[in-house]
């Protein structure tokens, strides 16, 4: 068996966890295997944990012309990736150390330009922010290898093909797998581990990309997907997919199955754990997906599979989304009258937003945001044709379960769950996989509770 392993920023946060991270990877890593089996597994990294953190806001000093706080915060950074590299090595520590100066070096002289013309365009974002997962990954190789662990550092960015949308790449599958197949399957072949730093790629001319923010799990399952592994794991810091954000509800539980289906609706409406895009790669090949605790290792996880929990009773999970804008538009002439939807999902395509939740009614169209960079330009946009409001301090809750197919109940349980709490929207999908509630970002806490408690039980 074949298993990609992608280790989030806390996985690899210092040398304990790199510590752990190895002694997965071992386990998985035959010894005393012949020439030709080659079934270790390829390991993907994220940046130490907060590292990408820091890096943009080392974006934002430079933007802010703030030059010595800048470099000041670049200092820290090195001085902790030379102090956990050289705690995790021994024989490879002077070239690991080289490396990891090199990489810092020229981040430094790039930072400083920025701050000085105090210009950080996407692109030079992509390039700061690259340099977190390319030396994590970097160390974990020389780490491995240190353990005596056949293992080899490859440049994710000669890996993954992607399109040139700066801070959000698409990656370019048919390239990406061809790169894979030239650089990453003759390794593993050969019986080593591949290490990639995860979330980076570069475009089909060489410059650097990042898939965005928890873009690591999104890499994973695009190379498991070229390289057609039997598995995509997920190493994080809690047991798996929980039944609800652990942030927002006490004691949520543990979703022992889920359906590819299910995991992206969750992951696209705020299931941190998993990147929205993750499943994509996985369901084009069938390749099934597992999300594990790297502190607990021995723990069975989270399956994600085509057919997903054989059981599927009530709800699987709940999911929410903060902080979202809420966008009516009432048509000012008649509603649904011919092209008015057209017209109005123009003005949100003209400034690249996507929105997340539809709802129409006879007078007026609702539709909720979450990147609200142009939203002024979009309501002035559509106030050409129409009556516009917004609302900021919105909230999404979305409630998910093959089962709400069958079960109609399931929609009329979850409503008098929330009882008194206000509801903005109320929309269930066309799959019937998904019932979403929108709702005062304050009321987020209770309504969550009320329906945690109703279809997994108090805390
Ligand atoms: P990593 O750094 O390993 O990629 P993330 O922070 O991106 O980890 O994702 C793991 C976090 O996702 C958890 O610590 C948890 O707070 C959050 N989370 C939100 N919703 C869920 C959920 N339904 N199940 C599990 N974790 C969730
Ligand atoms: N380091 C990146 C981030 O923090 C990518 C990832 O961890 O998945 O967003
Ligand atoms: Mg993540």
């Amino acid at each position: 068996m074949t298993v990609v392993m992608k280790f989030g920023g806390t996985s690899v946060a210092d040398p304990d966890a790199i510590d752990r991270l190895i002694a997965i990877v071992t386990r998985e890593t035959p010894r005393d295997r012949g020439p030709r089996i080659g079934n270790a597994p390829i390991v993907v990294v994220s940046a130490l944990a907060k590292v990408t953190d820091a890096l943009v806001a080392v974006c934002r000093y430079a933007e802010d012309g703030e030059v010595e706080i800048a470099a000041q915060a670049l200092r820290a950074l090195l001085d902790r990736h030379l102090t956990v590299a050289t705690a995790v090595t021994t024989d490879s520590r002077s070239s690991l150390v080289t490396s990891v100066r090199a990489e810092f070096d020229e981040l430094i002289s790039l930072v400083h330009a920025l701050a000085v013309l105090r210009e950080v365009s996407p692109r030079s974002q992509d390039a700061v922010l690259a340099v977190g997962e390319l030396v994590s990954s970097r160390i974990v190789a020389a780490a491995l290898v240190d353990r005596g662990i056949p293992s080899v550092w490859v440049d994710a960015r000669a890996v993954l093909v992607t399109d040139a949308e700066h801070t959000a790449a698409a990656p370019d599958m048919i390239a990406t797998c061809e790169r894979a197949r030239a650089r990453v399957a003759p390794e593993h072949a050969a019986g080593r581990v591949v290490v990639l730093g995860g979330f980076i790629g570069s475009t089909a001319s060489g410059v650097t990309t990042t898939l965005g923010r928890g873009g690591s799990d999104y890499s994973a399952a695009i190379v498991g997907a070229c390289l057609g592994v039997d598995e995509i794991q997920i190493w994080t810091d809690v047991n798996g997919m929980l039944t609800a954000d652990p942030r927002v509800v006490s004691h949520p539980r543990l979703v022992p199955r889920l359906s590819f289906a299910e995991a992206s609706e969750l992951a696209f409406f705020g299931a941190k754990v998993l990147h929205p895009s993750t499943i994509l790669p996985a369901v084009h090949k069938n390749i099934p997906v597992r999300i594990l605790n790297s502190r607990r290792p021995e723990n069975p996880g989270t399956l994600i599979t085509a057919e997903g929990r054989p059981d599927a009773a009530g709800l699987t999970a709940l999911a929410c989304k903060r902080d979202v804008t809420v966008v009516d538009i009432t048509s000012t002439r008649m509603l649904m009258a011919h092209g008015f939807l057209r017209r109005l999902f123009e003005v949100f395509e003209r400034f690249r937003t996507p929105v997340d939740v539809v709802t129409t009614s006879e007078v007026s169209v609702s539709v909720t945001v979450d990147d609200t960079r142009r939203l002024d330009d979009i309501l002035e946009g559509l106030r050409h044709f129409a009556e516009v409001s917004s609302e900021r301090e919105m909230a999404i809750i979305c409630a998910v379960g093959e089962n709400l197919r069958s079960d109609p109940a399931v929609f009329a349980r979850a409503v008098t769950a929330l009882d008194r709490v206000p509801l903005r929207l109320v929309s269930q999908a066309a799959s019937r996989r998904n019932i979403t509630f929108v709702l005062r970002d304050a009321d987020v806490s209770e309504a969550m509770m009320r329906l945690h408690d109703e279809f997994f039980g108090g805390d």
